[in-house]
């Protein structure tokens, strides 16, 4: 969170993570409404996912620290929630979700710019991350976000995902690895070809 900071990829309050271990039965999920920038461990809040009755869904909150207690969970838990339920793929390893709003990316959807489309021109992308084609605009912290995300993002029956990061227009990106710098490192890749697309004013205008 303080790195995506530092480089602009979020403002003081915006952005949220969370992190589930493959074999346990909740995750961790950043706060709603506090200072990223001086985010402390003891201020996640601890989510268990429950699976009953089967097929029925849903998440409460964990007692994890006295501190997070009297916090909210981030508001866009139906986005997580909704990916850390289904992510079969990396079954023996951590599962991170991220979702920022870094500037470059956020700006080429703006100018009109097809995320899924940059690999044509910069095969380089394509060879570490997987771009989902754009969600278009959608309210955030709405369970609309988070199901055209999750289709967009193509995740199967098993709970494979055909993609590893994707952009909401008007909005900011969704990221997901096997551990926070993983999972940083697409957005870094993609916001970088982004910065250099917009740099040379060359996107179909
Ligand atoms: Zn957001």
């Amino acid at each position: 969170m303080v790195a995506a900071y530092k480089r602009n990829w979020i403002t003081s309050r915006d952005g949220n993570v969370s992190i589930r271990h493959h074999d346990r039965d909740h995750f961790y999920i950043t706060p709603s409404g506090i200072r990223k920038q001086t985010m402390q461990p003891e201020l996640f809040k601890k989510i268990a996912i429950m699976n009953q009755p089967i097929d029925r869904w849903s998440w409460t909150e964990l007692e994890y620290t006295d501190i997070s207690a009297n916090l909210r969970p981030s508001g866009e838990i139906p986005l997580h929630f909704g990916l850390q339920k289904r992510m079969g793929q990396h079954a023996n390893d951590v599962r991170v979700v991220m979702h920022f709003h870094p500037t470059y990316c956020v700006a080429a959807m703006h100018a009109g710019i097809n995320l899924d489309q940059l690999v044509k021109d910069f095969p380089e992308l394509g060879r570490y991350t997987k771009v989902a084609p754009n969600v278009p605009d959608v309210a955030p912290i709405s369970q609309q976000l988070a199901d055209e995300t999750i289709s967009r993002l193509d995740v199967d029956k098993e709970g494979n995902i055909a993609h590893d990061i994707i952009g909401i227009k008007g909005h900011g990106v969704v990221a997901i690895d096997t551990s926070p710098w993983r999972t940083y490192e697409h957005i870094e890749r993609l916001e970088h070809i982004c910065k250099i697309v917009l740099a040379s004013g060359n996107y179909g205008r």
